[in-house]
């Protein structure tokens, strides 16, 4: 995600509040998929989210339910997106997200959207998005029209739906991951942005480090640098090597177990020598 969202955790609070995106997630740990088909949600109330969002036209397609104020057709190619998105998570991730409602709201204008956060949400610092998730099914995307609007839904999107299939997901690897997938659903797919500064920190003297990574737990303390090395470990894993490919799926199906014996960091180690200068070589390789 582009590094002008941001993302807090607010321990004191119990939420989240996600990059891009203010995530507020009262409750942290979402369970499992559900068999409940499809088709059923289009029967059940969509997420009531606050004062004053739009609301006076809504497209439902898939779990998602969009709320506007101007009108759109089902045909738009957003919608469109973001089913492909859940497929393609799926697939990528081998994870089931819930097939409970996403609420995926869109602000005609800024201002809009604006006086929205100043009713709801206030104190929030400014956000081009955000996800929003209260108590277990409630799950809201707030966005709003503008030439990255399509980013902005699938990055927070890919937080909704990730948070909806796994439980404790830790900071580095939720925004890693929801930067990975916010362009597009090609398998591999690089950000040009994120190749070039992580070239240039390289450069200057910076070091990739996982378990510094690994330790951030509040988003105030995630700078720019840190959402593209997050983003970079999870591109490494995905596509260095089968090898690290399954470490990566073994991590997500492990998290939220009490007695989850190995971090990212040390499963990596575990079979690389040197995983620091594989991920720099990883970097190396990318086309711009
Ligand atoms: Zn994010």
């Amino acid at each position: 995600m582009t590094i002008d969202r941001g993302q807090q955790r607010s321990q004191s609070s119990g939420l989240i509040v996600g990059l891009a995106a203010l995530l507020f997630v009262p409750v942290l740990f979402v369970g499992c998929s559900t068999q409940r088909p499809l088709n059923a949600l289009y029967t059940r109330k969509i997420p009531d989210v606050g004062h004053g969002a739009p609301s006076r036209y809504v497209v439902r397609a898939s779990q998602y339910a969009f709320t506007t104020d101007f009108e759109m057709d089902k045909s738009d190619p957003l919608i469109h997106e973001l089913e492909n998105l859940r497929d393609t998570i799926c697939e990528t991730l081998e994870i089931r997200p819930s097939p409970m409602p996403v609420r995926i709201v869109i602000f005609e204008n800024r201002q809009s959207y604006h006086e929205f956060l100043a009713a709801n949400f206030p104190g929030l610092p400014e956000r081009r998005a955000f996800f929003i998730q209260e108590g277990k099914d409630a799950r809201a995307v707030f966005a709003c029209q503008g030439e990255r609007l399509r980013q902005d839904l699938r990055h927070e999107t890919t937080h909704a739906l990730l948070h909806s299939a796994l439980p404790d997901v830790p900071l580095w690897l939720d925004e890693g991951i929801a930067e990975y997938f916010e362009f597009s659903d090609l398998p591999g797919q690089i950000n040009p942005s994120h190749v070039d500064h992580l070239r240039q920190a390289v450069i200057n003297g910076w070091e990739p480090d996982l378990p510094r990574l690994e330790k951030l737990i509040d988003l105030w303390q995630v700078k720019q640098i840190d959402y593209r090395e997050s983003w970079l470990w999870i591109h490494f894993c995905l596509h260095h090597s089968p090898q690290t490919r399954r470490i990566l799926l073994e991590e997500l199906r492990d998290l939220g177990q009490s007695d989850r014996p190995f971090r990212l960091s040390d499963r990596l180690l575990a079979v690389i020598p040197d995983p620091r200068k594989e991920v720099l070589e990883h970097l190396h390789t990318l086309a711009r």
